[in-house]
């Protein structure tokens, strides 16, 4: 299949062969069509599909044929649990829509407002914001939704694990009915179900990927290495491979400083990403990793959200992440879009649980390997059978609909209104919301354990 087949205009079809692209990825064949027919959109689709252009192309196309934007006003809205992902999708944009009379902006938090406020003035075909600062703008009268056309919901599943629901809600009800909806989301738990229901109307259902399972073309190994040899031992793989492209995922702000320090000591260039790092540190290290003058970016779950560099070759999972889930995203940033990547895991006797659950999110065991000179005193337990998965019971949605599961600030508390409640999740502060796997969160001990009946099954 080609792209000239999927109803896309010559400036559009312009960008996307000047960006290289020969054929659409499953998922824009799919998407593109049905974004185009102006009916609403649920896509299960993993990070490295090429999602990004299957809405954004269809996107352009649309906002092509329609009115011009009026000052304040914006288009279409597409909402991101990060900045990094929002800025990645901002990029994405302006790439596709060079040849076209269309602007666009992206705002977030932890940059300065008034630039962004005095960008929304004069109006924009396209939106790309996170919750909290939209809503921090919305109320400050920077943009009006009055002639919103196209909602896009992306990373779902990510934007209620950082305790955003509220603020979508909140987004939701200041948009006009008669829109367009997508919703695109790695996992499709109850919660995201739920949203659903409430934001899509007969969507059509696209799925490219089964739920929870790596890309194939991701090449995985577990390395058993007791927890003290683990610098020793990525040091020798960075060396002896000549790795020079490495994104190496920790657990928390600290042990990614701590790591970031170990490389470097050992001439190895490392630089590190997570939530504490102020805006322009991170988008100077993802610029340094990008051109290569950096080899390990070291990064927490959260901050790595939204990276997006072509054909990256290595993942190392340092330490395994609390939600099983986090593993099939942290391992989709390689083997992108059909290019091959290998991700290995560092992995203690005392991850054996991690390792487990992972495996089972998976539905396969991952091969082991040990390192010579890196034999665990601590040997790795023997991998428990895999479990059926089996469909769970839809959690009580009203009851939890208010609640920010890691001290996430909403709009209305960003300014200082702290919550009332002495509900121990809310005595953390106000994160900033880059650090949910790092900060004082628990886990959802249910996550990714059991799982619903997948709703695509009808339309793989
Ligand atoms: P995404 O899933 O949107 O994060 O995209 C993953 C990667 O695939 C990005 O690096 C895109 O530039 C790339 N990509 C998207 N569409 C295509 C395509 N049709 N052909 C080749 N690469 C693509």
């Amino acid at each position: 299949m080609s792209f000239t087949s999927l109803g896309l205009s010559a400036p559009i079809l312009k960008a996307i062969s000047e960006k290289g692209y020969s054929e659409p990825s499953p998922i824009q064949a799919q998407a593109i069509p049905a974004v185009l027919s102006g009916k609403d959109v649920m896509a299960a689709a993993q990070t490295g599909t090429g999602k990004t252009a299957g809405f954004t192309l269809p996107i352009l196309e649309k906002l092509s044929q329609g009115d011009q934007v009026k000052p304040g006003h914006a288009r279409t809205l597409i909402l991101t649990p990060t900045r990094e992902l929002a800025a990645q999708i901002a990029e994405n944009v302006e790439t596709y829509s060079k040849h076209l009379s269309l602007n666009s902006t992206v705002v977030f938090g932890g940059v300065k407002i008034n630039p962004q406020i005095g960008r929304l003035r004069q109006g924009v075909d396209i939106l790309v914001a996170t919750p909290g600062r939209l809503l921090d703008l919305y109320n400050q009268k920077a943009v009006s939704f009055k002639q919103l056309e196209i909602l896009v919901l992306d990373e779902a599943d990510r934007m209620l694990d950082m305790g955003f629901l509220r603020d979508i809600k909140k987004i939701l009800s200041l948009l006009p009915r008669q829109r367009q909806n997508l919703l695109f989301s790695a996992t499709f738990s109850d919660d995201i179900r739920m949203l659903a229901k409430g934001l899509v109307n007969s969507p059509v259902e696209i799925s490219v990927s089964p739920r929870n399972t790596t890309a194939e073309t991701v090449e995985q190994l577990v390395y058993s290495v007791d927890k003290k040899r683990k610098p020793g031992l990525l040091t020798k793989l960075i060396k002896e491979n000549d790795w020079k492209q490495v994104l190496v995922f920790m657990k928390t702000k600290h042990g990614a400083n701590k790591l970031t320090k170990q490389l470097d000591a050992e001439g190895i260039s490392a630089a590190a990403i997570h939530g504490n790092k102020s805006q322009g540190a991170r988008t100077k290290a993802l610029a340094h990793f990008k051109d290569g003058s950096v080899s390990v970016l070291v990064a927490t779950d959260i901050a790595a959200r939204g990276i997006d560099i072509e054909q990256l070759p290595q993942v190392v999972n340092f330490e395994l992440p609390n939600v099983p889930e986090d593993y099939v995203h942290r391992i989709g940033r390689t083997g992108r879009a059909g290019a091959t990547g290998k991700a290995v895991s560092l992995v203690a006797a005392d991850e054996i649980e991690l390792l487990d659950d992972v495996q089972n999110l998976i539905q396969q065991h991952l091969p082991r390997e040990i390192v010579e000179g890196f034999v665990p005193q601590n040997p790795l337990p023997e991998s428990r059978k895999l479990r059926a998965i089996r469909p769970k019971k839809p959690r009580n949605f009203k009851s939890e609909k208010f609640e920010h599961k890691d001290g996430q600030r909403s709009a209305d508390n960003s300014r200082g209104h702290k919550p009332k409640s002495k509900n121990p999740r809310h005595q953390n502060g106000g994160s900033n919301g880059n650090n949910a796997k790092t900060g004082g969160r628990k886990p959802n001990p249910n996550r990714g354990k059991s799982q619903s009946s997948d709703p695509y099954a009808a339309s793989r």
